[in-house]
Formats: structure tokens, sequence, C-alpha cells
């Protein structure tokens, strides 16, 4: 039954019985985390032939470079080929760099702040009275705070299943030159698991900005994260940008650390000949070269982008059931309260839930006290403020399947008696 139809003496008797549950798993002394977007055991063990697989013969590129020394700025060629040939886009315009993609969002916001941009007569942003990014909202809270560590103004813009609120964008961005930049991560969200549909890309791609030297940060981070096997295309933001002459738009980000290891995997932009160019003259003050042997690695190990999609099935395949305990631990205890919604992604490493407004702090407090750690509520907002109080991000992968199952019935039991809470309140 929907609690909003039930009656106080009826809300009554259900927040006791919650109750009773709630303070038995309390007295379990629990310590489980739901809140660690990382791969688990498994899954790194799967990758073991990466550890293995360079040795003195393997540290030569193809051209006979000796890759245990300086060199190569924007990465080992075949390395470059490698990712290029993964997000479809030419060589030439791949930068493949460390271990980190945040590194490098960070790096390029700092760019654009002290250098400006390739665009001619582009002012260096720090020298501006203002400049503000979009927001597309849940989105990743590292994104937000690189924005609110750099004073830069953070606007929120709503999502859905086919990505930001594209009218809200283009009114935004037509009209206000101090917008500068939108945040995106385009396939399987975080946290909601949404791809942009076809039309959000191409009016990202074509809409008319104010600023000339507006630019899309395109955090393509779960690019082969499918958890269903099934390819689930997302429209090529490189070529439509090109298709309406904004080449330099776009800021292409991604990397391996959720395909073989975080914090010691490879990351990637890709950019235009410009930004490409613009980049490099700042990046080789920086740096004299990344870590080629890491690249060589990865290569060697995979060999080409088909073998990295392979990977990635037999790495769902480890956590599609963590997906599914999440999935019907949800439904089978709030599924017919008429309190909450959450989403279904078919790839990358969240599942989001929506609490009824203004429970979700209550909801994350009761559960830290029962011993299980979400992401901070609120952490998925400009300046940490969900204004509805509702989502709570749900990371599956890392737990066991016997924490996982243990924490989720905390969970569900945490967001019914903060909605009874609330309506008995009212
Ligand atoms: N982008 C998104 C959307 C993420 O969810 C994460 C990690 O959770 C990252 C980037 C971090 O990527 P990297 O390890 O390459 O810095």
């Amino acid at each position: 039954m929907h609690y909003t139809e039930m009656s106080k003496q009826q809300l009554l008797a259900e927040q006791k019985s919650l109750q009773k549950e709630y303070d038995k798993y309390v007295a379990l002394g629990l310590s489980l985390d739901l809140s660690r977007g990382k791969p688990c055991t498994e899954q790194l063990d799967l990758i073991d032939g990466l550890l293995t697989c360079i040795d003195h013969n393997a540290c030569f590129s193809e051209s006979g470079f000796d890759c245990r020394n300086y060199g190569m700025l924007d990465g080992v060629p075949e390395a470059k080929k490698l990712f290029g040939e993964l997000l479809d886009i030419p060589a030439k315009n791949i930068f493949v760099a460390g271990n980190s993609s945040l590194t490098l969002m960070y790096d390029t916001v700092c760019r654009c702040m002290l250098y400006g941009t390739a665009t001619p007569g582009s002012t260096p942003w720090c020298k501006l009275d203002k400049v503000k990014f979009l927001c597309p909202s849940p989105g990743y809270d590292r994104h937000f705070l690189i924005c609110e560590s750099l004073g830069i103004e953070m606007i929120t813009v709503p999502m859905s299943s086919t990505g930001p609120d594209m009218d809200m964008i283009e009114s935004l961005v037509a009209a206000d030159p101090a917008i500068k930049g939108i945040w995106c991560n385009p396939k399987y969200s975080n946290p909601d698991g949404y791809i942009y549909s076809d039309e959000t890309v191409e009016r990202l791609a074509s809409m008319k900005t104010a600023a000339q030297d507006f630019r899309i940060f395109w955090d393509n981070a779960y690019v082969v994260h499918s958890l269903y096997g099934q390819e689930d295309a997302l429209a090529d933001i490189f070529a439509l940008c090109r298709k309406h002459g904004n080449d330099d738009r776009v800021y292409y980000f991604a990397s391996t650390s959720k395909i073989t290891y975080p914090g010691a995997g490879v990351a990637v932009m890709a950019m235009s000949d410009n930004n490409m160019e613009h980049a490099k003259r700042v990046l080789t003050i920086q740096t004299i070269s990344y870590n080629k042997l890491n690249q060589l690695r990865h290569v060697k190990y995979f060999g080409n982008a088909e073998n990295v999609k392979d990977i990635m099935q037999k790495q769902a395949a480890i956590i599609r059931p963590r997906f599914d305990i999440v999935k019907q631990t949800l439904e089978r205890d709030l599924g017919d309260k008429g309190i909450a919604h959450w989403t279904d992604p078919k790839g990358g490493y969240f599942v989001s839930l929506y609490a009824m407004p203004g429970t979700a702090k209550r909801a994350y407090a009761l559960a830290k006290d029962a011993g299980v750690v979400l992401t901070r509520v609120g952490a998925t907002y400009p300046y940490g403020n969900d204004p509805a109080d509702s989502n709570i991000r749900i990371a599956p992968t890392y737990p066991s399947m016997a924490d996982l199952t243990s924490a989720m019935n905390v969970l569900t039991v945490c967001v019914r008696l903060a909605a009874v809470e609330k309506l008995l309140a009212e």
C-alpha cells in the first residue's frame, strides 16, 4: 500500500514495525559500504595478465623507440591507435597521458583559467569577472568540486533519461557569455546511468553560444561499460562538433580506470587539432612525458579495441548479479510504497535512488547509525546541495554479494522509516 494513502494509525503501526527491524540491524554492529564506485577484487584479478605482459623486449614501440626513456609527450603511437579505435576518433587527435582522466579534466580547466583556450582572442578565464559552468545534475561530485575550488559558478541543469534539459541549456548559453563550459558524463552517467540521446548530443554540438570559447567537458568514463552485452550507442560528439563547424568545442576524456586498474590505468583526452596544439604548448612545460611503459603494457595486453570490449563483458558478468541484488531489493521493499523511484542502468557503476523528497539526509543518517556508509547525500549536486533532498547514489560493484544484500536490506528500511517519519510530521 502507498504510504501516502495510509491513515495516521496505519503509519504509526508501520513506523513501529520498521523501527523494530531497524533496531535489529543496529544491534548487529554492521560495517558496510555502498559508497565506493570501484571494481571488486574479482574484477581486478581478471586483469592479472597486465602485470606480466611486458619484459625488456616489449619496452620498444613499433618504431623502435625506447619507451623506458623520456619522449613522446602525446603518447606511444600504438596507444593512440588503440584508443582511437576504441573511441572512434582519429589517432592524431588522441593524447595518451598518465593514470587519471580526472587529473586531465582538472588540468584542462586550469589551462583555460590560466592561459585561455585555442579560440582566437580568448582571454584567460581567471581574468574575467565571472566564469560559469552548466552542471547537469545529479552528476559526478568531483566535476563540481573542480569548479568550486576554482571559483567557477555552477548552474544546476536537471537531468532526464535523454540527458540534460537542452531547452534550458540552449537559452542559457545563447544569452550569457560568462557561461564557458558544461560537464557531461554522457554514457551510463554517474549516478543515474542515463545515455544522452542522439538529439541531445547534436544539440550540444550545434547550439549557438554567446561565449566564443565555450567548451564541452565530455567525460566518457563509462564508454565500454555495458552490463548486458548490448552496445548502447552514443552519438559521436567529436564528429558532430566538426559537422557544425564547432571543432574546438569539445574536450573529450576517458580512461581505463574501470577497465584495468583504477589509479594504475591509462587516461586519454581527445581534441581538435587546434586544441591539441594549444594544450601541448602548456603540457610540454608541465611534463617531459608520461608513463609510456604502462601505455605499452595496455597495448600489449589488449592488442585491439575488440579485446577491450571482450574483457568488459567478462567484467559485466561479475558485477551484473550485484546490480540485480540492488534492483530486486528496491523493487521488493519499495516497489509498492509510492515513496521512491530509481534508475535501471544498462551499464556504468551506479544505481540512482530517489527517496521521498525531504528524506534523503535522514535516510543517510539512519543508515550511518546502522553501520552502512552511503555516498554523502547532496554530493551529486553542485555545492553539495540536493534541493529536493532526495537522491541517494548506490555503488554496487565493490562489496561482496553477502555484504551488498545486507546493506541494501538496511538501506530500504532507512528510506521507509525516513518517509514515515516525514509523513507523520506533516
Ligand atoms: N569520471 C567519472 C564520471 C567517474 O565516475 C570517475 C570515477 O568514479 C572518474 C571520472 C575518475 O576517472 P579517473 O580514474 O580516470 O581519474
